[in-house]
């Protein structure tokens, strides 16, 4: 008897309540929240993130995926037998899978309770594909989307392929083009950047390719960063060695182009630093960041982005959240060395290792839904 009035009673809170303790809820919580009776399920908020999520190592073979959430600071699993993959990246929300006989699928965010899935063209559609190697899976380097699909059917998808060209494809066609550099250095990482695509390479060339423009399969360099700006010329610890790890560019929320630089250190323990230069193409000067204020930026093999604090102060304030393959591991690890995803706080340099992985590449989940 006590426990059916109890029953009735959980079914019976006010809407407004139950509205309220709905949205400190994670989408994998409010799913559950949801399942409960009618009437939760009639109150609860529309499925809804603002904080990224930490998609972890695959277990091989397995249809099911781990992602870590900061929300609640757990290990969710979902079982996500369409995503059967070898390599995995993600942008704006969305996750581009390759898999072992090269094919490329888009899904979206696979937290989320729609599912929607994009077959690309595989990857005997690249151009000159009889003079590449064959297809394995690190034939992907990056993959940006323009914007997302579900919200504008004219999206561009661009890769970095066959360690360093840039690729383009747009919805409708059948095959990928190349995009044309003026130099033969290979592209370090690529963003869409206030309408077209901003690349930088291995000599620090920033590049830009205008997609809608009356050339969009060719890049133009637009910036030169000093390369002496690369090293941390007064860190140095005499005699210590320092590796640059990942090389990124990231739209900062007010809309300035970002350069950053991750330096690994080689050691039997893991030490990074960042060095992160805001550029202005207009006037074609830089300047050292030393403070993010009350955002932050989320790199490592998804395409990077920024971020502002929430109210619930779930992401930390002047921090750069980063997943990592450790390069100095690397040589001595058969499986590709330690990943882990650490937060590294611009203020005094300081770095926080959060989540170990295993042998494949963690990967930051944008909160589009
Ligand atoms: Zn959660």
């Amino acid at each position: 008897m006590a426990s059916t009035s109890m029953a009735r009673n959980w079914a019976e809170l006010p809407p407004e309540l139950l509205q309220l303790c709905s949205q400190r809820l994670c989408p994998k919580n409010l799913s559950a929240f949801r399942a409960v009776c009618r009437s939760w399920q009639s109150a609860a908020v529309k499925e809804w993130s603002d904080v990224p999520w930490l998609m972890l190592t695959d277990e091989n073979g397995m249809p099911q995926r781990e992602f870590f959430c900061l929300s609640c600071q757990q290990v969710h699993k979902k079982l996500l037998p369409e995503v059967m993959a070898n390599g995995y990246f993600s942008s704006r929300g969305w996750v581009l899978t390759t898999s072992r006989d090269g094919e490329f699928h888009m899904l979206k965010n696979p937290m989320s309770r729609y599912s929607h899935i994009i077959k690309l063209p595989n990857w005997n559609k690249f151009p000159n594909i009889e003079d590449l190697p064959f297809f394995d899976v690190d034939f992907i380097r990056k993959f940006v989307l323009s914007d997302s699909p579900t919200t504008s059917p004219e999206y561009k998808v661009m890769v970095i392929y066959d360690n360093g060209q840039l690729g383009l494809w747009k919805p409708g066609e059948e095959e990928w083009t190349a995009v044309n550099s003026p130099t033969d250095e290979r592209i370090y990482d690529v963003i869409y950047y206030k309408g077209s695509f901003v690349a930088v390479d291995f000599e620090n060339r920033i590049l830009r390719c205008d997609v809608d423009g009356p050339t969009p399969f060719e890049a133009q360099v637009v910036f030169q960063v000093p390369r002496r700006l690369q090293e941390f010329e007064h860190e140095y610890p005499p005699g210590s060695l320092w590796y640059v790890n990942e090389v990124c560019l990231v739209q900062s929320t007010t809309g300035s182009l970002l350069f950053v630089s991750l330096e690994e250190h080689v050691a039997s323990t893991i030490t990074f630093q960042f060095l992160v230069l805001e550029i202005d193409l207009d006037t074609q000067m830089y300047t050292a960041v030393e403070n993010l204020e009350n955002t932050s930026l989320f790199l490592g093999h998804n395409s990077s982005f920024s971020l502002e604090v929430d109210e619930d102060h779930l992401i930390k304030p002047n921090c750069i959240y980063f997943t990592y393959v450790r390069l100095s591991s690397s040589q001595f690890f058969e499986d590709g060395g330690d990943t882990g995803m650490g937060i590294y706080h611009l203020k005094d340099g300081t770095v926080e290792l959060h989540v170990e992985g295993k042998s494949s590449p963690l990967l930051w989940i944008e909160p589009c839904f």
